[in-house]
């Protein structure tokens, strides 16, 4: 069912309050001073904060910030995100020190239309995560109409992703949520053939819903990272000291043979005896050696899963194909960063989603050249599984 969007409502003189995934990196100086670091989140949610502006809306934002215990805690708090917001708009942002209340509610009254409140970490609250009905009716109070914009926790039910959306008419999508459902769309309903999939990262766990979700869907799914280790492991390979999950190689073996060829694995690898940048590192193919761990994919299985990406009209990508934060290892993903910018300029749709493929795709320069980055981690990885996001559900029929 499609759902209400920014793009459908009257704002005007309307007190819009905007659930914003403001959830980024804070850096701390030495005199305790809070700064925001990588900024990407904040400039995901301006188009919606500037549509509210222009239309002469009143924007009330929200949003969490780490994981606070319910409580006030200034090491969270969101005060360096209206700063940087600020800088970003070129406008003064009113920063609440509460969430909900009397005070935050005579802020609302005495802004002026075309103007912008950020409300204090909504983690504060106890009943934010709990999904109380009485916070989410006194969030709800600050507001005529609800609009999410914060893909990344659409997957959580909390008070003010979910629970808000009951006591207001109207709750529709920001424009960052609706560009999000369109792409994800794309790869649920009729994707163009071939569809690949590649995922990596650490854990098989995160991904057994998703792989069984795409494999009906894809033509082939490429592993990398240490999830192949799992599975290698479970197909009888020496994995030497990888990373492995051990309570998972039955559901692995299950889940490559169930797959009919469809699951392809690593066929060499980048080793070192040390999970260390600096420690010697060699390629082997197949088997690896006791004491020596995998913590990258190899240069033939770069070359093989590039080949079978620039055959590809549809590609999706979640997880980094080996230990790229530690540079002699980040071969792999990069490789996958640049086959999936080159896949895009052949014509193929492409979308990558996750905090480390995403880190990896701008790292390697490539964010400008691939289709779609989406903001969702777990997110993506739920929508892809045909799951519904409890925020998006909770929201207006168009
Ligand atoms: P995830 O959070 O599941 O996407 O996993 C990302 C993490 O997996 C990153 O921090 C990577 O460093 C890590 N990772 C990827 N490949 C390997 C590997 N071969 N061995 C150990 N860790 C890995």
């Amino acid at each position: 069912m499609a759902k209400l969007s920014i793009d459908d409502l009257d704002l005007s003189g309307k007190r819009v309050l905007v659930r914003v995934d403001f959830n980024v990196p804070i850096d701390t100086d030495e005199e305790g001073n809070r700064t925001v670091g990588d900024d990407t989140r904040i400039r995901a949610a301006l188009p919606t904060i500037r549509a509210i502006l222009d239309a002469k809306g009143k924007a009330i934002l929200m949003s969490h910030l780490g994981r606070p215990k319910g409580q006030p805690d200034p090491s969270y708090s969101l005060s360096p995100v209206a700063q940087h917001l600020e800088s970003l708009l070129d406008a003064r942002v009113r920063f609440a020190s509460n969430t909900v209340g009397e005070a935050v509610e005579s802020t609302v009254r005495s802004m002026p239309a075309g103007s912008v409140l950020l409300l204090e970490n909504t983690r504060f609250e106890s009943g934010e995560r709990e999904n109380d009905p009485a916070f989410a009716r006194r969030l709800a109070a600050l507001a005529d109409v609800f609009v999410n914009d914060a893909f990344g926790t659409a997957h959580r039910a909390h008070a003010s992703t979910e629970g808000v959306t009951r006591f207001l008419e109207q709750s529709a999508m920001g424009k960052l949520v609706k560009t999000e459902i369109e792409y994800l769309s794309k790869l649920l309903d009729s994707p163009e053939k071939p569809y690949v999939a590649v995922l990596g990262g650490a854990k098989v766990s995160d991904k057994i819903g998703v792989i069984e979700a795409l494999l009906p869907r894809v033509d082939r799914i490429l592993i990398g990272g240490a999830m192949s280790y799992t599975f290698l492991k479970a197909l009888g390979e020496n994995v030497g000291d990888s990373r492995v999950e051990e309570d998972k190689l039955k559901t692995a073996k299950k889940l490559y043979d169930e797959a009919e060829g469809k699951i392809v694995l690593p066929s060499d690898h980048v080793v070192a005896e040390a999970f260390d940048n600096d420690a010697p590192r060699e390629v082997v193919i197949g088997s690896i050696p006791n004491r020596a761990m995998g913590l990258d994919i190899g240069p033939d299985t770069i070359a093989s899963y590039r080949e079978t990406l620039m055959e590809a009209k549809t590609i999706v990508w979640n997880g980094p194909m080996g230990v790229f934060e530690m540079t002699n290892f980040a071969t792999g993903t990069n490789a996958i960063a640049e086959a999936l910018a080159d896949a895009t300029e052949k014509g193929a749709l492409t979308v990558v989603g996750g905090g480390d493929s995403v880190a990896a795709i701008v790292q390697a320069g490539f964010e400008e050249r691939v289709s779609h980055v989406s903001t969702g981690g777990g997110a993506m990885l739920e929508f892809l599984e045909g799951k519904e996001l409890p925020g998006i559900a909770a929201l207006s029929d168009a």
